[in-house]
């Protein structure tokens, strides 16, 4: 359904960001979702809504200056991207990783804001990251590389104002410093960083969160069309904590995981993977995938990772990054009989894979609800910081068992709501664009 407020707004929005691809596709799938709910809100049009809501309220960009092992100064590119604070502080990770762009981190912080009001939960969204690039970088340079970041993004952040956490090269070593740096800075010792160590204020379960929640919704999904997880082949692109812990929680269903990948290459493991094997490669002794195929009987390594949706599979799980999976690699999944897709990672998926799976038939499930576990289990994180209490690993985890259900079930309502039943992509995006929007119309304009 087209509205001719949202084809006016993407118009406006690619002339002020030239370049800005990713957050250009972000802003067109969640715009193009919500004209539905425009036909059906008109206050929100009169209000400008739309307008107001893709102009986040602030970016910071500043430098990253610091010293390698050999002594030389290096200078990367650090962003905090605070896109709307209406249901609660700025929450969303950070990602440092060679590619990211203010583009980047701003498509990332749009999404965070949608997926963070599905959660149900009090929080805003943002995201921030660097150009940094971890990769075969000392354990020293990374701590001098956070502690110098961190100097700056310490003066914006707060565990009321707006509490970062992990995303792609950010896990618990990297939190780690970051928090460390912040602690000295501040002199406050709060939940203003989620994902940090279970021993210093970091939740239970919220490694495994977004790879369990995502299992957990993709368990709605299969359902819905009178499946289980028992048998399925899977295919999980990634090889993080996204990636494993999904594979952890989708193999004690009862599916086989067949395929796995890093950045290099990917996994084809038709006995099904080594869970355990595969987590200590990539936790143990940080290395890359090749060496799980090295040393497991009957695995493949195959160089190249888009290869891995030429695997044959009942369910398709891409963990790894943005636009991996594109309008050929869905095409083939859809040739060997693949049921369902659910995203891990954030739009993994390019528009022509979407439009392909939707037109065949194929079950779909947008990150930005499908991965919403993760963010879910930073806000429970946050909480348990501010009562200073700690709970336990299966508090946690059936906690949120019940918000995936819950964002589930939003979804499929709002699909269903808004005409297109089945439809998950705006089922997601008109849930969360109207809890948005309605926030900010009480809140007046600002
Ligand atoms: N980076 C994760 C995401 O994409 C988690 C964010 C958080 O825990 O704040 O949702």
């Amino acid at each position: 359904m087209h509205h001719p407020a949202v084809e006016q707004v993407i118009e406006e929005l690619k002339a002020r960001n030239p370049d800005e691809t990713e957050f250009h596709q972000a802003a067109h799938e969640v715009l193009s979702s919500v004209a539905a709910v425009l036909e059906k809100y008109p206050e929100f049009v009169e209000a400008r809504v739309l307008q107001r809501l893709i102009e986040p309220d602030r970016q910071i960009m500043f430098r990253v200056a610091w010293l390698d092992d050999s002594g030389v100064p290096q200078v990367n590119r650090g962003f905090r991207v605070q896109f709307n604070n209406v249901l609660g502080p700025y929450k969303g990770g950070l990602r440092f990783h060679s590619s990211v762009k203010l583009g980047t981190i701003k498509f990332l912080a749009f999404e965070q804001v949608f997926k963070n009001a599905l959660t149900g939960l009090p929080i805003g969204g943002g995201k921030g990251g660097s150009d940094f690039d971890p990769h075969g970088r000392s354990d020293n340079e990374i701590m001098r590389f956070c502690q110098s970041f961190m100097t700056e993004l310490y003066r914006h952040i707060g565990a009321d104002t707006d509490v970062p956490a992990g995303d792609i090269g950010v896990g618990e070593r990297e939190i780690g410093y970051l928090f460390g740096q912040y602690k000295r800075l501040a002199n406050v010792y709060s939940g203003v960083l989620t994902g940090k160590g279970p021993q210093w204020g970091g939740s239970l379960a919220r490694k495994q969160a977004t790879g369990y929640g995502l299992v957990y919704f993709t368990t709605r999904m299969l359902s819905a069309r009178r499946m289980d997880w028992r048998g399925l082949r899977t295919v999980i692109s990634g090889y993080g904590n996204v990636a494993i812990y999904a594979a952890e929680k989708a193999e004690r269903l009862g599916a086989q995981v067949v395929a796995m990948s890093d950045s290099g290459g990917y996994v084809y493991d038709p006995n099904g993977v080594d869970i355990a094997l595969m987590r200590s490669v990539k936790e143990e002794r940080r290395a890359r995938i090749d060496v799980y195929a090295a040393e497991r009987r009957g695995a493949e390594y195959h160089a190249g990772c888009s290869g891995i949706w030429g695997v044959p599979c009942d369910v398709a799980l891409p963990c790894a990054t943005q636009n991996e999976l594109d309008g050929e690699a869905a095409k083939s999944l859809i040739a060997n009989g693949c049921k369902v897709v659910a995203e891990g990672a954030n739009m993994p998926c390019t528009p022509e894979a979407v439009q392909a799976f939707q037109s065949a038939g194929v079950g779909f499930g947008p990150g930005k609800a499908a991965n919403a576990g993760g963010v879910a289990t930073s806000l429970l994180e946050m909480a348990q910081n501010s009562q200073r209490l700690h709970w336990t690993f299966d508090e946690v985890d059936n906690k949120l068992h019940s918000i995936m259900n819950g964002i589930y079930d939003q979804c499929s309502q709002a699909a269903e709501d808004f005409g297109e039943p089945g439809n998950l992509v705006l089922g997601a995006n008109a849930a969360g664009f109207v809890k948005v929007a309605r926030a900010m119309l009480a809140q007046g304009v600002v």
